[in-house]
């Protein structure tokens, strides 16, 4: 299941990242996934709750944006967004491309904090 090692990799650049905002809780990771990737995001999501648990990002979503393929065709010149990975044609004349323009990624789009400043109201409010 690479998915895990996915999520665990996921997890420790999103906690380096978020090192720099002390005190601040990781709401949301947004996630730009291809659907060349090879990755099943359910899979993800379910490897992503594993590997946050008990780590400072406990809690934190997962958003995944789902890319489509893009492919550049050299026979016309166009850039087209394929339906499917069973075929790589050009959907305007039909030649058959390799030029993968999108559909590869996997990776992290952005990340949404939570500021301290409010932490530390709801901290105050448990003395
Ligand atoms: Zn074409």
């Amino acid at each position: 299941m690479h998915e895990l090692s996915i999520a665990a990799s996921i997890v420790e650049s999103v906690a380096e990242a978020a090192g720099k905002y002390p005190g601040a809780r990781v709401k949301v990771v947004r996630l730009r996934l291809g659907a060349l990737a090879a990755v099943v995001e359910d899979s993800l999501q379910f490897c992503w709750e594993l590997s946050t648990a008990g780590t400072p990002l406990a809690g934190a979503a997962l958003a995944i944006r789902t890319l489509r393929v893009i492919v550049h065709c050299d026979g016309c010149g166009m850039e087209t967004e394929l339906d499917g990975v069973q075929s790589f044609r050009c959907l305007k004349c039909g030649e058959l491309t390799a030029d993968l323009r999108q559909g590869r990624e996997l990776e992290i789009e952005s990340i949404e904090l939570e500021e301290p400043d409010k932490i530390e109201e709801g901290v105050e409010g448990q003395i």
